[in-house]
């Protein structure tokens, strides 16, 4: 009777962890979308930083963590990197879909503004439902990648939730300045930004429901979950960084993107 009290809360636990982690990475993402508001010249010079360091957490947590945890669970073969292969291909092919269905992308811009150039920047035609739309879908994947990870080893699941906020940070930021930007009324735009996060429960909860039923499904997972980290890093957020010209601000970037890996590696350190 005891061992089985004590089995129900480790279960219990299992399954707080991953949605407390999303619930954190949603309020924070929201949060930064609305002090953007208040002090938006000073947030978006710090935005390059935030990039930098999400690039740096994301690829050290895909190549260091979620990649060797697969090759661990699911064997060094061919599938195993044909699906990290597929997942970046799979979102390239969403992304490029849905921007030309809808007219609009689905990683707004979050660099620093220019009042002039601001319409090349801005996607042409773009429509908030559409905008939301495509960061509905991203978010989708991000929490069942939240809940991969958990599954793995708490350990991956709040550094995955780590590579999650920061990139999640400038990408709502970025949704919220283009809404308003689009003349979407503030409150409005701001609703809009929080329900853009919601779907990520949704993702969560068909894995931990998925992984429920069968543990083994949770492995195949984990390339799925890092090609889609190393997508993010490599084709949404480091052509951002590519803008800036100032050698002082390349380097200050490099040196964040440093730390953000290093912090992964130190974290998948602790405790051996
Ligand atoms: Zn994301």
């Amino acid at each position: 009777m005891h061992q089985e009290r004590r089995r129900a809360f480790i279960t219990a636990v299992a399954i707080a962890a991953p949605i407390l982690a999303t619930a954190a990475v949603q309020l924070a993402a929201t949060l930064a979308a609305w002090l953007l508001r208040a002090r938006e010249a000073a947030l978006r010079r710090q935005l390059p930083y935030i990039v930098s360091l999400a690039v740096g957490v994301l690829l050290a947590t895909a190549l260091l963590h979620l990649l060797p945890e697969a090759i661990d669970q699911l064997g060094n073969r061919r599938l195993t990197w044909a699906l990290t292969g597929g997942a970046m291909v799979a979102l390239f092919a969403a992304e490029r879909l849905f921007f030309v269905i809808s007219g609009t992308g689905a990683e707004p811009e979050v660099g620093e503004p220019c009042a002039e150039h601001h319409h090349q920047h801005t996607p042409q035609g773009a429509k908030p439902a559409a905008l939301i739309l495509a960061s509905m879908l991203h978010s989708f994947v991000d929490g069942a990648a939240v809940a991969v990870a958990f599954l793995t080893s708490p350990r991956i699941g709040w550094l995955t939730a780590l590579a999650i906020a920061l990139h999640e940070i400038p990408h709502r930021m970025g949704d919220f300045a283009l809404l308003v930007h689009l003349k979407v009324p503030l409150p409005r735009a701001l609703r809009l930004t929080l329900y853009a996060g919601l779907p990520s429960f949704l993702g969560l909860a068909a894995v931990l429901f998925a992984g429920a039923h069968s543990a083994s499904t949770i492995a195949w997972l984990l390339p799925i979950s890092a090609g889609s980290f190393l997508y993010i890093a490599t084709v949404n957020l480091l052509p951002e960084l590519e803008r800036e010209s100032r050698l002082s601000r390349v380097l200050l970037q490099l040196t964040c993107l440093t730390a953000g890996a290093g912090l992964v590696v130190l974290v998948g350190n602790l405790g051996g």
